[in-house]
């Protein structure tokens, strides 16, 4: 599976990261299907009250009224936008899922409540020398996690990288 990251979602979190310092922040991610196994989030609710340094509490209340929002606005056309799963900071630690994290997820998608095929789970972390650290995981109801190869559109140049590495990046995209 494939999760494409828009610059300008990517520059909101990193600014939410920034204002929540070491307090973990989080919240729902939403997506459009764009073909075979390929995602690209759409917008991901930011829930900034219920985490601590080393937990996060999610807010069903708020993250349902914040999918009502959503689905109205992409005209119900659930093939398309729809639920994607759920994302949250780890300000402390590397940005890899704790085991806690892993259980949490199965349940929601093994929970009939929740009805999601699959639900993908974002880490991020802000490291103090700015790089934002990612990984995402996708969970399906009876089998185990799979890995989610995250690619980011155009957070290179937007994310105000130093110029040697912006230099770097222009001889790989030209293949010297
Ligand atoms: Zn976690």
């Amino acid at each position: 599976m494939k999760l494409i990251l828009p610059a300008d979602v990517v520059g909101r979190l990193r600014k939410e990261l920034r204002t929540a310092g070491d307090r973990e922040i989080g919240g729902v991610l939403v997506g459009e299907h764009l073909h075979d196994a390929t995602f690209r989030l759409a917008d991901l609710s930011v829930q900034r009250s219920g985490g601590s340094v080393v937990h996060f509490v999610r807010d069903v209340e708020q993250n349902s009224t914040f999918l009502k929002v959503f689905f109205a606005r992409t005209g119900n056309d659930y093939q398309r936008f729809n639920y994607l799963g759920e994302w949250h900071s780890h300000p402390r630690f590397n940005a890899l899922p704790s085991g806690q994290d892993l259980r949490t997820m199965q349940d929601i998608v093994e929970s009939p409540d929740v009805g999601a095929h699959f639900a993908v789970l974002l880490i991020v972390s802000l490291r103090r020398s700015g790089v934002l650290e990612l990984s995402a995981v996708a969970f399906r109801p009876g089998t185990s996690p799979e890995n989610v190869d995250v690619v980011m559109e155009d957070e290179t140049m937007k994310a105000g990288k130093g110029w040697l590495q912006r230099v770097i990046d222009l001889f790989r995209s030209r293949r010297f």
